[in-house]
């Protein structure tokens, strides 16, 4: 496993991480929460992502269990704030929310300090001033070691850091966008600028489109799958076009290529992630523990991937943003 630079922050994180959106809390409990980031663990992982939201903060509470099995320095927990509740202050990036939030995230996880602190969305109605003074303030006070990002644009990115230096205020290291064969715009070219300016690190989610790398919705919706679990996913996944039958194509093809390196489809599409050097560490999703283990072979597969075999990739997915 290699350790990279989250941007150009000198902290350093696994290039596979384990998340727990939609698994801790909903499909995993909390024996087989401890299994999976054990076998993590065991295959070089230090990085674990969280957020308020998942689960209602039961995610967090189970990963705060599991977390008393590990010495903490040899993690780097994250957490996000943003949604947080149903009241009119539950929720976005005030001062209020970002202070209350990360409190009470603190408290489910049992730690004093969280490493990574995501906004988990931008918040139009909050002034970037008022976000970014509160993120100095979690910095500052020990509550977390650096602040970003998850789905802002290229130009609320900048804005943060502009505030910031008016300010002279901590600014943002990282953020954490959606990055898979499919989805590829905002890490290849609306942040491009980004990585060499402010030194931006990416903690990159959905590697496997939900499953749909894995090659497991090649001829429908299987009864154990994430898609039949998770409906309104599954109708999102139509309407945005991720779920198409061109994307399965794809899949059917690119299953080929990873045969014939004797990879599975989703160690082809976790090791192609890898390969790109501006992406500080992929977070991978697991609802059970064979799955964590043969994605984390993804690292052995990496080398694999010639120039030749990534071209050959290239002209499959013919998806490469101009
Ligand atoms: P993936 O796209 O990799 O999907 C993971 C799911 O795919 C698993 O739960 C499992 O679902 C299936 N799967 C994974 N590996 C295999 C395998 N080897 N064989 C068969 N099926 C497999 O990642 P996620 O969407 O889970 O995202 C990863 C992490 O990113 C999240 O846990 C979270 O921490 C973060 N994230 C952040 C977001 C943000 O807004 N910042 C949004 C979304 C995620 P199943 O078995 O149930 O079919």
């Amino acid at each position: 496993m290699e350790y990279r630079r989250l941007g150009k922050a000198g902290i350093k994180v696994s290039e596979l991480s384990l998340g727990s959106w939609l698994t801790f809390g909903n499909q995993l409990d909390v024996a087989n929460v401890k299994a999976c980031m054990r076998e993590a663990f065991n295959h070089g992982v230090n990085f674990f992502d969280n957020a308020e939201a998942y689960a209602n903060g039961l995610s967090e509470s189970l990963m705060g269990l599991a977390l008393k099995e590990y010495r903490r320095t040899d993690l780097v927990i994250s957490t996000k704030i943003f949604w947080g509740g149903n009241g009119p202050n539950d929720r976005g990036l005030s001062r209020k929310h970002i202070l209350e939030g990360t409190w009470e995230s603190l408290k489910r996880l049992q730690l004093d300090y969280v490493d990574l602190i995501f906004c988990h969305r931008p918040d139009p109605e909050t002034p970037i001033e008022e976000t970014v003074l509160a993120m100095d303030y979690v910095i500052r006070n020990g509550l977390a070691m650096y602040w970003g990002t998850s789905e802002w644009s290229a130009e609320q990115i900048e804005a943060a850091h502009k505030a910031a230096k008016e300010l002279n205020c901590i600014p943002p290291t990282m953020e954490q966008p959606q990055y898979n064969m499919f989805v590829r715009e905002k890490v290849e070219k609306e942040f491009k600028p980004l990585y060499e300016k402010y030194g931006l690190g990416l903690t990159t989610w959905s590697p496997l489109a939900s499953g749909l790398l894995t090659g497991k919705y090649n001829n429908g919706i299987p009864e154990d799958s994430r898609l039949a679990k998770f409906k309104s996913l599954a109708e999102r996944m139509k309407e945005n076009g991720l779920l198409s039958d061109e994307n399965i194509e794809k899949v059917k093809k690119l299953s080929n290529i990873a045969k014939d390196l004797g990879a599975s489809m989703p160690q082809l599409a976790l090791a192609w992630l890898l390969k790109n050097p501006n992406v500080s560490t992929v977070i991978t999703g697991a609802s059970r523990v064979e799955q964590v283990k043969e994605n984390m072979k993804a690292v052995e597969v990496k080398e694999k991937l010639t120039e030749d075999i990534m071209q050959e990739i290239e002209k499959i997915l013919n998806n490469k943003p101009e």
